[in-house]
């Protein structure tokens, strides 16, 4: 027997006239004779004929949606339209039965609430499929980009003893029995007793520890999991989620933002080259989701196109104080259409104001920089106005923000002060001031969500749909 064949090959190469055994999971089976074979190779299913005459009925009894088999025959030229080649078998195994009346995926379409219930079996249909491919393209992309840069991939620590990250809520990590906590005499509980002995948290950012890895190698990035416990049920938010973060010595602001313009713009070429079957079919999706939404709601571009674009347009740069005149003189502000109306400088962004920026003024993605100092994290660079730091978020379309990063501060004293106004524990932080005791510069680095660039590049609307095992609150199935 010839090893097994996956379907993108054949139908790739097109090639005809030779024997071929192909495995995958049957989508349907149509008059007793033909099959839609998918293997998860590719979003497009191969034609199996079966050969009824030898085939014994109980045996075709078995080829029911959802089931694993095995077929081998020659591959031909193909009768029918749809595909070029199908698949004449002479042989077909049932490999894994799937009994039809308990199945949950039959076909026809299932709506992706109803897939979140069965997440277990999601990765079956055609859009988690595609999704799924795609998500591994961008990490892979990610990795080929600071590779052909020289960049060094450093591993920061997943459970954190640093809790001045600053990011977002922690998850504690402990070993102590929370029936039987512990006490010290002052009535504390006694991390001693714990693991590491000192309370421990999952990280929200490697930003810290990167920041020790650049300030010797130069260029390094991290891309990891990174843990939020924040109560946000949005479609953007997710607890457990991975983040790129690159941090780069004798580098400044606006370095910063060309890296990571040419960081987004090369991913998503890359997918665009790599995955027109799979965009094609999730941009069809998103165009019967939009037909749903009042006409205001839908984007003025196709999938592929607003991709195309955003590689082909230099995002637009923007100061803080620039976006909020116009947000300040904008229509929805003026009529207090806005949940959180503008009204002076200082005002933190809300995501309907990124969006109006994004999607109504610019449209095109918009790096924002020189963010007021009050809202910003410690560790930013102070600009020379005394109010503002060189901090920068990148705004794209359909999501907010996609990017936030910044030039940091590298002088120590103004980084002491900072962290004093900020009730940062200076203590604890020595090793982060060291960086700037011994050999300190510039440099800058940023935080790219994974989940929110594949949001993007996949058209989907909820990020809990563009991570296989999503956790938030409330939820963490599997
Ligand atoms: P937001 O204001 O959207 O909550 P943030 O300011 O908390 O974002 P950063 O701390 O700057 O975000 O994190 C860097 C990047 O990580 C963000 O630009 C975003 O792409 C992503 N990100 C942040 N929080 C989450 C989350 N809970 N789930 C998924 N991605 C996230
Ligand atoms: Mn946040």
């Amino acid at each position: 027997m010839s090893d097994r064949i996956k379907i993108k090959e054949i139908l790739t190469s097109g090639k005809a006239d030779y024997e071929a055994t192909v495995k995958g999971w049957v989508r349907t089976f149509r008059n007793n004779q033909f099959i839609a074979l998918n293997d998860g190779s590719t979003i497009n299913t191969l034609q199996v004929v079966v050969d009824r005459d030898n085939l014994p009925e109980s045996e075709l009894k078995r080829i029911t949606t959802g089931a694993a088999i095995s077929a081998t025959g020659q591959v031909v030229a193909s009768q029918g339209g749809g595909q070029s080649v199908e698949i004449q078998a002479t042989d077909i195994k049932i490999i894994g039965d799937a009994d039809p009346q308990k199945y949950p995926l039959q076909p026809k379409k299932h709506s992706l609430e109803f897939l979140r219930e069965i997440s277990h079996l999601r990765f079956r249909t055609n859009t988690f499929g595609a999704i799924f491919r795609i998500r591994h393209s961008v990490a892979f992309a990610i990795h080929q980009f600071f590779n052909e840069r020289g960049f060094v991939y450093l591993h920061t620590p997943i459970i954190t003893g640093s809790d001045a990250e600053g990011a977002g809520e922690m998850f504690q990590v402990t070993t102590l029995d929370l029936n039987d906590v512990p006490k010290t005499e002052d009535n504390e509980v006694d991390f001693k007793k714990d693991f590491f002995k000192k309370p421990t948290n999952l990280t929200v950012s490697g930003q810290l520890e990167a920041e020790l890895g650049a300030l010797a190698l130069s260029d390094v990035y991290t891309f990891g999991p990174t843990f939020r416990a924040e109560n946000s049920n949005t479609s953007r938010h997710l607890a457990e989620f991975w983040m790129i973060e690159p941090e780069v010595a004798f580098a400044d602001l606006n370095d910063n933002m060309d890296l990571a313009e040419d960081l987004l713009q090369y991913v998503i070429n890359y997918c665009l080259d790599k995955h027109d079957e799979d965009l094609k079919f999730l941009e069809s999706r998103l165009l019967k989701e939009e037909s749903q939404k009042p006409q205001k709601d839908r984007s003025d571009m196709a999938l592929r196109e607003k991709l195309k674009f955003c590689v082909d347009n230099k995002f637009e740069r923007v100061t803080y104080t620039e976006a909020i005149n116009i947000l300040k003189n904008s229509k929805p502000n003026k009529k207090k259409k806005f949940q959180f109306v503008i009204e002076d400088w200082g005002a933190d962004l809300q995501s309907e104001h990124e969006r109006y920026l994004v999607e109504k003024h610019f449209k095109k993605p918009v790096i924002l920089v020189d963010y007021p100092k009050e809202i910003k994290a410690f560790y930013m660079r102070m600009n020379e106005d005394n109010k503002t730091v060189r901090a920068m978020d990148i705004l794209f379309p359909g999501i907010g923000e996609i990017v936030g990063g910044s030039q940091r501060e590298e002088r120590l004293e103004v980084l002491e002060s900072k962290m004093k106004e900020f009730d940062v524990p200076i203590e604890e932080m020595q090793w982060f001031l060291d960086t700037r005791r011994f050999g300190t510069c510039e440099h800058a680095g940023f935080g790219l969500g994974f989940e929110r660039l594949v949001l993007f590049i996949t058209g989907m609307t909820n990020i809990r749909d563009v991570i296989p095992f999503p956790r938030y609150p409330g939820n963490a199935e599997i």
